[in-house]
């Protein structure tokens, strides 16, 4: 029943700070509690941190090398601070174990503390969740607690922070065979030369706890798709209901003429391309779109985000998925406009939406609430409504478009995703490319810096 771990998911530097304020004084325990909010669906489990919390010295009863002890007044205060908020359903308390000095697991004291815990957190409030954390200088231990009949029971979690730069425990290898036949597959087999400009331990992290969902698999998706099987990541979700068309041969890589003769799944055909290159690699296709519920459980298994529609809607739909798994989001897109015979722009855009950086494309100014009440509401007066006085056009539009941009556009959406596991260079929420003058890339920053403030989303 509980084959799937449960995935706790941290805000951007939150895990960075729960590691080096509750390590740096190896002398004794310490505490701290966190509080989330959790999705289920179809047996999967994302609890998103949505906050930290640390005990003053005075908060502390005791606190020694091997145990700790705190004043109840102060997990009282933060329960009904919690209760209150109404954003939070689930407590997730964290513990050392400065004693550790590598691997770590639960004591028998711990179990029998949490377990005590737990029953009185159920009996006491309707609908909380409990969860733990146990860490030592170099690993951690992460388990939720569900109440099963009479019984309390634990069941194993794991970590997952966004960036390789947070120093994110990766529990997926511990062991150093796994380690060193991992190293010898990757120097030896088609990954050979890109471990020599990566990194092997990139590579290692890419190949082996990293997946990846992307939400529409057209001329830009499928380029993304095809990126990142050549850059090493092995497992991909597709998500997208269209099927090719003799107008899509343009630009979709992997799809041929005869996929459009009959008609194909855009997804079974990029699935089909991507494991052409590496058979090894486990590619899920789902013809669905991202408003369609089954979308929820594929993405919440995802640890990346990619959504490339050039609709509203789906982006809208996308980005409160992100925002609520606590999902980091890439959105890449690209504009042609022509006015008469000439083209007067051409242009990309990859936005980088991470949790805890506070951005979203509803407070970048990327989503036009008109085109999404217009789609939520089609077919309805309102819908009609809003097109008849021109504010949203009635139907998909045929948009110009062509390979070489979204080839680019494609190539530097997943440079920035390889960005966040190699930090070679500083990060940057908005990246442009620009063709009209000549060629141009350059990092957005203005439009970063003067986003909606206190955003309703994501803040
Ligand atoms: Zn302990
Ligand atoms: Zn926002």
């Amino acid at each position: 029943m509980h084959d799937i771990p449960t995935t706790i998911r941290f805000p951007q530097g939150v895990f960075n700070e729960l590691q080096s304020r509750l390590l740096q004084d190896s002398s004794r325990e310490a505490f701290a509690l966190l509080s989330g909010k959790r999705t289920t669906k179809d047996g999967f489990c994302v609890i998103k941190v949505t906050d930290a919390y640390y005990p003053s010295p005075d908060d502390y009863d005791e606190q020694s090398i091997s145990s700790l002890r705190l004043k109840r007044s102060f997990i009282y205060d933060k329960l009904v601070k919690l209760q209150q908020s109404g954003n939070n359903d689930t407590l997730i308390d964290v513990h050392t174990h400065p004693f550790c000095s590598d691997s770590v697991a639960f004591s028998a004291v711990d179990d029998h503390d949490e377990d005590t815990f737990h029953r009185w957190l159920t009996a006491t409030l309707d609908g909380f969740h409990y969860a733990s954390i146990v860490l030592s200088q170099t690993d951690y231990a992460a388990r939720t607690w569900e109440i099963d009949g009479e019984n309390s029971v634990h069941c194993a979690a794991r970590i997952k922070t966004q960036t390789a730069g947070e120093n994110w425990p990766c529990a997926e290898i511990k062991c150093h065979q796994d380690v060193a036949m991992e190293s010898f597959k990757i120097q030896n087999g088609f990954l050979a030369r890109s471990a020599l400009a990566l990194g092997l331990e990139t590579l290692r992290r890419v190949t082996n706890d990293q997946t990846i969902g992307i939400i529409g698999v057209g001329g830009l998706g499928s380029v993304i798709a095809e990126n990142l099987i050549h850059s090493g990541f092995h497992a991909i979700h597709l998500i997208d209901p269209d099927r090719v068309e003799v107008t899509n041969l343009n630009r979709i890589v992997g799809a041929y003429y005869s996929d459009a003769e009959a008609n194909r799944l855009k997804v079974a055909v990029v699935k089909e391309h991507l494991q052409r290159i590496n058979p090894a690699a486990v590619v899920y296709a789902h013809a669905i779109g991202v408003e369609d519920e089954a979308a929820l459980a594929a993405l919440m298994q995802c640890d990346w985000l990619i959504v490339t529609t050039d609709n509203h809607f789906s982006r809208y739909q996308a980005q409160n998925i992100a925002i609520q798994l606590g999902a980091p989001l890439i959105s890449a897109g690209v504009n042609i406009t022509v006015e008469g015979q000439n083209v007067t722009d051409m242009s990309g855009e990859v936005i980088t939406a991470r949790n805890g950086d506070g951005l979203c494309l509803n407070c970048l100014g990327r989503i036009n609430p008109t085109a999404v009440a217009a789609h939520e509401h089609r077919g309805e007066f309102v819908g009609d409504e809003l097109v008849r006085r021109g504010y949203v056009s009635g139907h998909e539009v045929k948009e110009p478009a062509v390979k070489t941009l979204n080839a680019i556009v494609g190539a530097l959406t997943v440079d920035v995703l390889l960005n966040q596991y190699t930090y070679r260079q500083s990060h940057e929420p908005i990246w442009v490319y620009e063709n009209n003058q000549g060629p141009a890339l350059y990092a957005d920053s203005d439009s970063a810096s003067s986003r909606l403030e206190n955003c309703y989303f994501c803040s």
